[in-house]
C-alpha cells in the first residue's frame, strides 16, 4: 500500500527524520512547516494521513486538526497528533479536536509505522466507500449506501481478553461511555465468543498467565469468521519482541501499559470504523454479485450465471462419470396470455412457472431463466433416460395444474421441452444449448406440450 503522508512540524530536522523513516517503509511523504501550509496542502492534494506536531508557533496542532475535521473536503483525512511525553492532557485536547491517534516524542519506530498503516488503511476503505456509494446510487443500489453510523466508530462491541479481572474491568469502565465492552478471563471461552461473531474489536492482553496470547491471535486470524476482526494487543514495555511477532501475525494495533485512556479510545474507535467499513464493502460486494446473476422477476439464476457456471459443470462432468443434461423449455403460446390478460398477469404466470421448476429440481440441478418465457435446466449426473424422465415429469406437472391469474381466474398452461446430453469431447455450453434448442424446435413443430430429445 502506498499512502501519501503529510508530515507537519515547525522544526525541519523533525520533519526530515519522520520522512526518512516513513520512506524506508515505502510511504510517500509531503512536508509542511506551519499549520497554514498544512491546511493548504490538505485542500489541494490527495493526502491519506497527516502527522501533526502539536507545538507550533502561530496556529498550533489542535487548531489545525480542528480545521481539517470541520472542512467537508478534508474531514476524512486521518490525523495523528505528535505530542510531548510529559503533557498527557494534550491527548485529551487532541481527541476533542478530532485527532484519530497519537504519537509521543521521541517517536518510536514501531508505533509510527503501526499508527500510519492503520489510518492509511482506514482512509483507503473510506475513499472506496464514497466511490461505491456514488456509483451505487447510479445503479439503484442506494438502499445499501453507507449511513453516518459507519463514520463515527462508537457503540462498538468490544471484548477484553484479560485474565486479571480487575485490570480488565478498568478497561471496560474506560470504554463504556462510548462502547459496549465486556471482559473474558478465560481464553477458550473468549475464542468461542469471538468466533460467534458478536464483537467488533478484541482487546487482548499479551501477558496472560496460563496461555500464549499470540496463539489466540493467530487462531482468530485463521478462522473464517474472525479473519477480519480487529485485534488490539495490550503490551508491557520491554515486550517489543512479542509485540513484533503479534504485528506479524496480523494483530492490527496495540496499547502500551500503563494504558492511556485517550489513546485507547482513539484506537478502538479507528478499529470499529475499519470493521464497519470493510463489513459494509464486503456485504455490498456479495449483494452486487448476487444482483448481477439473479433474475429479479423470478429469483432464478439468469443467463449470465448459467453460461459461466455451465462451463464449470461440463468440466466436472468430464472428470467424473461424464453425465450431464441440458433441458430448454419454452412456454407454449405465451403471447396470447399477455394479449388476453395483460403483461402483469403474464409476469405472475412466469413467477408461478419458476416455482414449479424449482419444486421439480434437486439441489444439484440448476434452474435458470434464460430470457422471456424460456427457461433452462442443467441436470448434472443425468444420462438421457434420467433427464427425459425429469423433463417429462416437469411437462406433466405444468399441464396438470392450471395457473392463477387472480382469485377468480385460472388458465391452463403447457410448455415444450428440448433435451440434450453431453456427448462429445469438444462439447461446450454453446453446442449443448444449440442441440437442446433444436430439440425444442422439433417439439414445437410436433404440436407443443411435449419433450423431445436431441438425436445427435
Ligand atoms: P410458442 O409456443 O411458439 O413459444 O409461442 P409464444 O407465444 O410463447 O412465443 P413468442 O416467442 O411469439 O412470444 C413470447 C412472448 O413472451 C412474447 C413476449 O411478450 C412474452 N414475454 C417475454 N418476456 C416476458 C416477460 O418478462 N413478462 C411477460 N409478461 N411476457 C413476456
Ligand atoms: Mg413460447
Ligand atoms: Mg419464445
Amino acid at each position: 500500500m502506498t499512502a501519501r503522508v503529510l508530515v507537519v512540524d515547525d522544526m525541519p530536522a523533525n520533519v526530515k527524520l519522520l520522512e526518512a523513516r516513513l520512506q524506508a517503509e515505502y510511504f510517500e511523504t509531503v512536508s509542511a512547516f506551519s499549520g497554514e501550509d498544512a491546511l493548504g496542502i490538505c485542500e489541494r492534494e490527495r493526502i491519506d494521513v497527516v502527522l501533526l506536531d502539536v507545538m507550533m508557533p502561530g496556529m498550533d496542532g489542535f487548531e489545525v486538526c480542528q480545521r481539517i475535521k470541520k472542512q467537508p473536503s478534508t474531514q476524512d483525512i486521518p490525523v495523528i497528533m505528535v505530542t510531548a511525553l510529559d503533557q498527557p492532557q494534550d491527548k485529551l485536547h487532541g481527541l476533542e479536536a478530532g485527532a484519530d491517534d497519537f504519537l509521543t516524542k521521541p517517536v518510536d519506530d514501531i508505533a509510527l509505522i503501526t499508527r500510519v498503516k492503520n489510518l492509511a488503511r482506514l482512509k483507503v476503505l473510506n475513499d472506496e466507500m464514497k466511490l461505491r456509494a456514488s456509483t451505487g446510487d447510479q445503479l439503484g443500489l442506494s438502499a445499501v449506501s453507507p449511513d453516518n453510523s459507519l463514520q463515527h466508530g462508537v457503540d462498538g462491541r468490544v471484548l477484553v481478553v484479560e485474565d486479571q479481572l480487575r485490570a480488565g474491568n478498568r478497561i471496560v469502565r474506560a470504554l463504556e461511555p462510548l462502547h459496549a465492552a465486556s471482559v473474558e478471563t478465560d481464553t477458550t471461552a473468549a475464542l468461542e465468543a469471538l468466533l460467534d461473531g458478536a464483537f467488533d474489536v478484541a482487546v487482548v492482553s499479551l501477558n496472560l498467565s496460563d496461555v500464549d496470547a499470540l496463539r489466540l491471535c493467530s487462531q482468530l486470524r485463521s478462522h473464517e469468521t474472525t479473519r477480519h476482526l480487529p485485534i488490539i494487543m495490550l503490551v508491557d514495555s520491554g515486550d517489543e519482541a512479542r509485540l513484533l511477532r503479534g504485528l506479524d501475525l496480523g494483530v492490527n494495533d496495540y496499547l502500551m501499559r500503563p494504558i492511556d485512556r485517550s489513546e485507547m479510545l482513539a484506537r478502538v474507535r479507528t478499529q470499529v470504523r475499519r470493521k464497519r467499513h470493510s463489513d459494509f464493502l464486503r456485504n455490498r460486494l456479495v449483494k452486487s454479485v448476487e444482483l448481477s446473476v439473479i433474475d429479479p422477476l423470478t429469483g432464478l439464476h439468469n443467463r449470465r450465471y448459467l453460461e459461466s457456471h455451465l462451463e464449470t459443470l461440463i468440466a466436472r462432468a468430464f472428470q467424473t462419470n461424464g453425465h450431464l443434461a441440458v433441458v430448454v423449455t419454452d412456454i407454449d403460446h405465451f403471447k396470447s396470455i399477455n394479449d388476453t390478460y395483460g403483461h402483469d398477469a403474464g409476469d405472475r404466470i412466469l413467477q408461478q412457472f419458476s416455482e414449479r421448476l424449482k419444486q421439480n429440481t434437486r439441489g444439484a440441478d440448476l434452474a435458470c431463466r434464460f430470457g422471456g418465457e424460456e427457461f433452462v435446466l442443467v441436470l448434472p449426473d443425468s444420462n438421457l433416460e434420467a433427464a427425459y424422465q425429469i423433463a417429462e415429469r416437469m411437462r406433466a406437472d405444468i399441464a396438470a395444474q392450471p395457473f392463477e391469474i387472480d382469485n377468480q381466474t385460472q388458465v391452463p398452461i403447457t410448455t415444450s421441452l428440448g433435451l440434450a446430453i453431453l456427448e462429445f469431447d469438444d462439447d461446450t455450453p454453446a453446442s449443448l444449448f444449440k442441440r437442446a434448442d433444436n430439440a425444442l424446435y422439433v417439439a414445437k413443430q410436433a404440436g407443443r406440450n411435449r419433450v423431445m430429445a436431441d438425436a445427435a
